[in-house]
């Protein structure tokens, strides 16, 4: 549905705030790729502008892919942005920019949902989900577009059905230079560890699209040019198991259909190891990869983060289950724990090692605002305010001691050998049990073999010629070439490059060892 019984006309620029470079977002990748300049399209954003009333002319523009110009703000008669908490020195900026030719701007998503006090410039500020907010805010703009005197905060208290949400307008989007396509089946996650936002921004009962929304969500994706790989936004997948199961057999169909255009890859708990029956339909979808936020293999510490549910089944077998099933488990690893001792830099090593798993985000705890492990802790009288730092969380270790041990773990587990060697594992032991596809039309077509070509060419030439650890790129280049799987090679050394490049820095104290630290942020982007 779009918003209705509106008459006016108004032009509204969307925006997007720009990502500094970070573990999870591969801009390492970028240049391996044909063009690629941004994570994923972002759905908020995209689902504001596909709800817009339907005659209002809307531009997005992603400032990961270039900056809103001169002529797009004097385009525009209202600006709309939205983002997380690591963008927000970059949507306080987009605000200035804005205000520079004395438009109204207004801000919604997770940040402004939580830390409504973090954006005091703006105009409106909208909080919580699409909803009755939503309806005020574009019904105050289309009597008057112009900056009101004070401050207007709008909550949403009657949220909309998912299964009433628009599609988002995909096609505002140049989604060929995104690294991954985006998708949402639900919202919400019914657990509540101690570190996560979710519950609370989004509530324990997950919320659901239909099955039928989504399929038409992927048919109009396909349309717009989305091919390769797309991910599930959800916060957890299972986290209303039968509606995953619901879907599933709806996702296979459309795979089958389509010829298994898209590689799928979702967030879950670890627990999915229990639920062969999801597992199954997973493969037959051709999914790929779940990020599972293992957070730590330290029982004590999975207990006092109220992360119990990582323990229904010993991890190592949970991951493996997963893999027995042709799906890569890629992880979220936490240090700086109250449970952590000197030793657990070390430990965790080896349980990298022993997971085999290759990519892990390996972060610093940090205390997000409407969390429990927020509450706690100022309780304890143990935040930290101080952009210089890390985190905001004060330790029991030695704050020194847990980034020189978060530097080193990100040294030792992202030495091109060991990582090659992951990744060989996950060839053989991993992607060998997914789900022969055909060839299709698609991936015979002279566009995405040219493409393939650019990848190969910039891969050879940058890993296999000029980079310094050529001699594994080698060794595991010619094992893929033998078995004739370009694609493996392609998409590991693609992520392989990325995340060996961004630990280095790391380790240099290059980059920040949280992924919401503000210390190395980059706080303007030139309006043009
Ligand atoms: S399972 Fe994941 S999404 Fe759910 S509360 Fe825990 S960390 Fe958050």
């Amino acid at each position: 549905m779009r918003a209705e019984g509106i008459e006016t006309v108004r032009r509204i620029l969307c925006v997007f705030p720009r990502y500094t470079s970070s573990f999870g977002t591969f801009e390492y990748a970028y240049p391996l790729t044909d063009g690629v300049q941004a994570f994923m399209p972002p759905q908020g954003l995209l689902l504001i502008a596909a709800y817009l009333p339907e005659h209002w002319p809307v531009r997005f523009i992603d400032e990961n892919i270039r900056p809103a110009s001169r002529e797009d703000f004097e385009w525009a008669e209202a600006v709309f942005v939205s983002g997380m908490h690591i963008q927000r020195q970059q949507m306080n900026d987009i605000c200035r920019r804005a205000h520079a030719f004395d438009l109204a701007v207004a801000i919604g998503g997770p940040s402004v949902s939580a830390c409504p006090e973090y954006y005091p410039s703006f105009d409106y500020l909208h909080v919580g989900e699409l909803g009755d907010a939503t309806n005020e805010l574009l019904a105050r703009l289309a009597r008057d577009p112009s900056r009101p005197e004070q401050q207007v905060v709008l909550r949403t208290d009657d949220r909309i059905a998912m299964t009433d949400f628009p599609i988002p307008a995909y096609e505002l989007a140049e989604v060929r230079k995104y690294f991954l396509g985006s998708i949402q089946y639900s919202s919400g996650c019914p657990y509540q560890c101690e570190f996560c936002d979710i519950p609370g921004l989004y509530g324990r009962n997950p919320r659901l699209k239909s099955p039928q929304q989504i399929i038409a969500e992927l048919d109009k994706l396909l349309e717009c040019g989305v091919t390769g790989s797309v991910y599930f936004v959800d916060d957890n997948f299972i986290g209303n198991r039968k509606a995953a199961l619901d879907l599933l057999p709806h996702l296979v169909e459309w795979q089958k259909k389509t010829g298994y255009v898209m590689r799928l890859a979702c967030e879950a708990t670890l627990n999915i190891a229990k639920r062969p029956e999801i597992l199954e339909k997973m493969r037959d979808a051709f999914f790929v990869t779940i990020f599972c936020g293992i957070e730590t293999p330290d029982p004590d510490a999975l207990k006092a983060m109220q992360k119990d549910h990582n323990m229904m089944v010993p991890i190592l077998e949970g991951i493996h289950t997963i893999n027995s099933y042709g799906i890569e488990v890629v992880s979220g690893i936490i240090m700086g724990l109250d449970t952590d001792k000197p030793e657990t830099g070390e430990a965790l090593i080896a349980f990298v090692d022993e997971t085999k798993i290759p990519l892990l985000t390996i972060n610093l705890l940090q205390a997000l605002p409407q969390t429990p492990l927020w509450d706690r802790l100022k309780r304890e009288g143990r935040l930290i305010h101080d952009e210089g730092r890390d985190s905001n969380v004060d330790f029991r270790l030695p704050y020194e001691q847990v980034i020189s041990s978060w530097r080193k773990c990100m040294e030792i587990a992202y030495q091109p050998e060991r990582l090659y060697a992951r990744y060989q594992y996950q060839c053989d032991y991993t992607y060998a049990n997914r789900i022969k596809v055909p060839v299709t039309p698609e991936q015979k077509s002279w566009a995405n073999i040219k493409r393939a070509l650019i990848m190969l060419r910039n891969i050879f030439w940058k890993v296999g010629v000029l980079g310094d650890y050529r001699k594994v790129f080698w060794k595991f280049a010619l094992g893929r070439l033998r078995h004739g799987d370009i694609e493996g090679l392609i998409a590991s050394t693609m992520i392989g490059h990325h995340l060996i490049m961004f630990a280095r820095d790391a380790s240099e104290g290059q980059q920040n060892a949280s992924n919401y630290s503000i210390r190395l942020r980059e706080a303007s982007v030139p309006a043009e």
